[in-house]
């Protein structure tokens, strides 16, 4: 392009005009060998000196001492030279001292014949933006570092909780097994011509025995609950059904205080829980409302569908709760006025309860008023009804082939406390014989051999666990249609389902309950069996 001379001159004063009246860059000129030659106004609003302080000295008086000494001047000039333009960010000095963050633009100007004139350098202060920068970087890592200390006190909360729940599980494993010989022996015991005051100090044995258990129980549960290692499988429960098996399972306590128990719904709704915890949450509900009522009053269950929800409410007519002592209701171990009365209980099944609502998605709350009565309500997910149900049933050629007359009930099971105790069980009905193995897999072969018409097995055993034996008794044509009864201390719901899912005919707890397995031998090998 050609130029006059003219249109130079008017282009040049144009030029100076804007860099004069920019005030954002600080635009100033240095000759070949780094000496300020040009310095507008905006560098002086920015840097401090004014033209007439600062032409003629060499750049390196605007960059701290540190640089200088470091020969970074020098090298930001041989690289312009170099590529003909350099961007450097970092701090410079103002000619008070202080220092301002610095966006730094530096260009090599040549003549036409490639010879270096000197150095056109823009410069704009991102002091403010450097310290959002710094500031924000500061916050991140002040928010980093409060997520890693509570990420830390989370994870060993719950290493703590971890173990505590390990350290339960096995006490409580231990404490049962004793516990099974107390309650066992107790019940043998009372079956016996006794004394009254005989009896009424083994009932003592046992009541104490139970309590026992039912706090073990009660304690293990809480501590997974909190611990949050409860496993549940939540499947659609018939609200009518799991009423009605808790109000089976309470019918003689309502006798005894004569409390009549009324089920006021008989809608075929369904909750998505537990099927096991959400018993477990109505029995602890419904004994209540039958221990704290008066003699003769009226427990009242009732429940509703409501978008998406299930409401049950337990009423009692019972004396109620004073209004002062109801934010204590659900504390652990706290039995409110009942402390002084002898109604049995440990003070924790409503704390439980509640725990175990909350895990299920439900909610647990009470109502009371004094001389009226009280009111619990659970409120739980709502589910469709399953289409099929499962159920666990004996086979078929097994209830037929029951002989009465003399029969064999194979007992795996490797404890010999718990051994004695069916054994003296077994004394009860004299048409059976009871063959002891301790040891899985020789139990197996002694099934197959010996053709008992009831296994009952331990999950425990030295060589094999339950569910390999378990396994084994099915898989083999001679003894796939015995009946299991699996008798464990170890009562994770998960386990039992697994058990039964497999093909067990039902999961006793231990310690075992007498009766129980009475019933179970009648049911499986009848005295007189049905033609
Ligand atoms: P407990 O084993 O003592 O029954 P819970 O945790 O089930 O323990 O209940 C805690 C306390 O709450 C009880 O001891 C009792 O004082 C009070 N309580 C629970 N249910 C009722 C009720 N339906 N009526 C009156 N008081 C109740």
């Amino acid at each position: 392009m050609i130029e006059s001379g003219d249109q130079r001159d008017r282009w040049r004063s144009e030029l100076e005009l804007l860099v004069a009246a920019t005030h954002s860059w600080a635009i100033i000129t240095l000759d070949a060998e780094g000496r300020i030659d040009s310095w507008n106004a905006a560098a002086q609003q920015i840097k401090g000196w004014s033209a007439e302080e600062i032409v003629g000295r060499h750049v390196s008086v605007l960059y701290p001492p540190e640089d200088v000494e470091d020969g970074k001047v020098e090298r930001l000039l041989a690289r312009a030279r170099e590529v003909g333009t350099v961007e450097d960010e970092a701090w410079r000095v103002r000619k008070d001292g202080t220092r301002f963050w610095a966006n730094v633009v530096i260009t090599a100007l040549v003549d036409d014949s490639g010879r270096l004139r000197g150095y056109g350098k823009l410069t704009r202060d991102l002091t403010e933006r450097r310290q959002l920068e710094v500031d924000l970087q500061e916050a991140r890592a002040a928010a980093e570092a409060e997520r890693r200390v509570a990420e830390e006190a989370r994870s060993a909360a719950e290493e703590a909780n971890r173990a505590k729940d390990h350290f339960l599980s096995t006490v409580s494993h231990e404490l049962r097994t004793p516990l099974n010989a107390v309650i066992g022996f107790a019940q043998l015991l009372a079956m016996e011509p006794l004394t009254a005051s005989q009896r009424d100090a083994i009932s003592h044995i046992e009541k104490a025995g139970r309590h026992l258990l039912d706090l073990i129980n009660e304690v293990l549960d809480i501590s997974r609950v909190s611990a949050r290692t409860l496993s549940l499988s939540p499947e659609p429960v018939s609200v009518a059904d799991a009423v009605n098996d808790a109000a089976a399972m309470l019918t003689g306590a309502a006798r005894a205080r004569n409390v009549e128990v009324l089920i006021a719904s008989d809608g075929a709704e369904h909750v998505l829980v537990d099927r096991q915890r959400i018993k477990q949450i109505l029995l602890n509900l419904m004994s209540n409302a039958i221990k704290y009522n008066y003699e003769g009053g009226t427990v009242m269950v009732r429940w509703m569908e409501d978008q998406g929800r299930v409401r049950l409410d337990v009423s009692d007519t019972g004396a109620g709760i004073p209004a002062p002592l109801m934010d204590r209701l659900f504390s652990p171990f706290d039995r409110l006025h009942a402390t002084s009365t002898d109604i049995e209980g440990t003070g924790l099944g409503l704390a439980l309860s509640k725990g175990l609502a909350e895990a299920m998605g439900g909610v647990l709350s009470a109502e009371s008023t004094v001389g009226k009565g009280s009111t619990f309500r659970v409120d739980l997910p709502a589910a469709q009804p399953p289409v099929t149900m499962l159920e666990h049933r004996l086979p078929e050629p097994a209830r037929m082939e029951a002989s009465g007359v003399h029969a064999h009930v194979l007992y795996i099971e490797d404890n010999l406390s718990n051994a004695h105790v069916v054994e003296r069980v077994m004394q009860h009905r004299p048409h059976l014989e009871l063959v002891h193995a301790m040891q899985g897999r020789l139990g197996a072969e002694l099934a197959r051999q010996l053709q008992p018409k009831l296994i009952l097995l331990d999950l425990h055993l030295p060589d094999a666990t339950g569910e390999d034996v378990l396994h084994e008794i099915q898989g083999h044509p001679a003894t796939s249609g015995i009946p299991v009864v699996i008798m464990s201390a170890d009562a994770t719901p998960g386990r039992v389902r697994r058990l039964l899912d497999a093909g067990a005919v039902e999961y006793l707890t231990k310690p075992i309950d007498v009766p129980r397995v009475l019933d179970l031998l009648d049911e499986f090998c009848p005295a007189n069996p049905p033609d």
